[in-house]
């Protein structure tokens, strides 16, 4: 390769610059500590300015330029924002539970198989995280909740990791005093309790309530209460009545399957996980997502198992019926599906996998 005349000058030239400098420079830069030294016991100006100067030379590596930032220590509002059609639907998370899990979590399973699974998808043995996500929807004359999470008292009591509905919506743009509908999927208290402020006050105090009807007569039927067995069945079952006060109880309307309980939305009867049990379709124009509610809980266990049966499921076997005809659907149909007990913001296309199905989480769009 040959250079022009010109260039090789100049690069000569700048070459032995560099040399100089280097000549010059790196061994003041050496000699800093000494020169510092020489300068505190003999006090002289043109020695404290070379000192100086040597002190800020990049190949001293004791100065930093740069201040610390403190770590945030805290996670950044859950909500996430999709469309389907004209239809507005927000994901805001209620949090998560982690608890260790009992012996019969799984009732059909032995725990060493649920540990199994749960390591393949590299979660801790014996640990159970339950995720909980509620949306809203927003349909143009309709601002709606499809259940409402664990409520501003499991906010306190679990310091923020549950509870957050409100301050999520709350960030995510939503006033809980404009929601104008609540629909509830079924009466387990992660989907109920956020009916109520810790004080007892109506966290939606502007919206019609809407209830399955299934669902409402089961749970508010006094025989099925003085049948119910001791235990969770009787807490469950306390804790409906509780939450649903007088003041609950006047904004209360039962709707049916089979029919939209607001515009571009229709209930669809999924029983087992509870005898009145929903899930929603959500439709508009040609686009539909179905709201599964706890046709399954969460993916990594019950997607990939449909015959697992969680103690939570009431009527274990046709829990395990409806899922099966559900997620055959959902695979058929190409239909995403949005699940409360899925990782947030819990929206997924289902196939299927082994002898069960798997969840395929949507990629996070930053438009909508
Ligand atoms: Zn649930």
């Amino acid at each position: 390769m040959s250079l022009d005349p010109t260039l090789r000058q100049r690069l000569h030239y700048l070459a032995t610059v560099l040399y100089w400098l280097n000549l010059v420079f790196v061994p003041m830069a050496l000699m800093a500590p000494a020169i510092a030294w020489v300068a505190e016991k003999r006090p002289l100006p043109l020695l404290r300015w070379i000192a100086a100067a040597a002190a800020v030379l990049p190949f001293d590596t004791s100065v930093s330029v740069m201040a610390a930032t403190p770590p945030a220590g805290k996670q950044a509002p859950g909500w996430y924002r999709y469309k389907i059609g004209s239809i507005e639907i927000t994901v805001a998370t209620d949090g998560v539970a982690r608890f260790k899990m009992a012996e019969d979590h799984v009732t059909n399973i032995k725990l060493d198989t649920v540990n199994a699974a749960l390591a393949e998808v590299f979660m801790e043995k014996d640990m159970m995280t339950t995720p909980y996500n509620p949306i809203a929807i927003n349909t143009g004359s309709k601002l709606a909740v499809i259940d409402t999470g664990t409520g501003e008292s499991n906010f306190k009591k679990s310091a923020g990791v549950g509870g957050q509905f409100v301050t999520n919506l709350t960030a995510a743009g939503i006033d809980r005093g404009a929601v104008d509908t609540v629909i509830i999927s079924h009466y387990h208290g992660d989907h109920i309790n956020g009916l109520l402020m810790d004080d007892n006050s109506l966290t939606y105090p502007n919206a019609e309530i809407l209830v399955p009807t299934i669902e409402h007569a089961f749970w508010m039927g006094d025989g099925e209460m003085n049948r119910a067995s001791p235990g969770r069945m009787q807490t469950n079952f306390k804790n409906v009545r509780r939450v649903f006060n007088s003041e609950v109880m006047k904004r209360v309307k039962t709707y049916e399957w089979d029919k939209e309980v607001i515009p571009g939305v229709t209930a669809k009867g999924t029983p087992g996980h509870t005898p009145g049990h929903t899930s929603f379709v959500i439709a508009s124009g040609p686009d539909s997502v179905y709201v599964q509610s706890d046709v399954t809980h969460v993916p990594f266990l019950f997607v990939r198992h449909p015959d697992w049966h969680a103690f939570y499921d009431q009527d274990g076997a046709k829990a395990e019926a409806t899922r099966r005809m559900v997620y055959e659907m959902l695979v058929v149909e190409k239909l995403r599906v949005q699940g409360f007990h899925y990782p947030f913001p819990s929206l997924a296309h289902v196939e299927k996998y082994g002898t069960g199905y798997r969840e395929i989480p949507v990629i996070w769009d930053p438009s909508i």
